[in-house]
C-alpha cells in the first residue's frame, strides 16, 4: 500500500477523529498526491513534448526539454530563426527534478 492509500484508509476508519485531525490527514493526503504527481513528471519532461512560447499573446516560437549526455537542457526555437539552449535542473512545467 502506498502512502496515499495508507493515509486515506486511516482517514476512513470508523474512529473518533476531531475535525482538526481529519483536516490534517486530508492535508497530508493532498501533499503526498502532489509529491507523487511531481515524481511522475509530465508529458513535457517524460515525452519531450514541444510547447509553444508566447510573447504578449503572440506565438514567438517553440520549446522542448531534451536529455543530453551532460544533463537536461531546455531548447528554444524562435520563429525569427534564433535558437537558445539552457541547462535545466527542474522541469519548467511540472517542477519535477530532472535526472
Ligand atoms: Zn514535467
Amino acid at each position: 500500500m502506498d502512502n496515499v492509500n495508507a493515509l486515506r484508509s486511516i482517514a476512513e476508519m470508523p474512529i473518533n477523529l476531531s475535525v482538526e485531525q481529519i483536516g490534517a490527514l486530508q492535508a497530508g493526503i493532498k501533499a503526498l498526491q502532489k509529491q507523487a504527481e511531481r515524481d511522475k513528471g509530465c508529458e513535457y519532461c517524460n515525452n519531450e513534448k514541444v510547447f509553444g512560447i508566447n510573447f504578449g499573446g503572440e506565438k514567438a516560437g517553440i520549446a522542448y526539454l531534451h536529455k543530453c549526455s551532460d544533463g537536461w537542457g531546455l531548447f528554444l526555437e524562435m520563429d525569427n530563426g534564433s535558437t537558445y539552449y539552457t541547462d535545466v535542473v527542474n522541469c519548467p512545467m511540472c517542477g519535477r527534478r530532472l535526472k
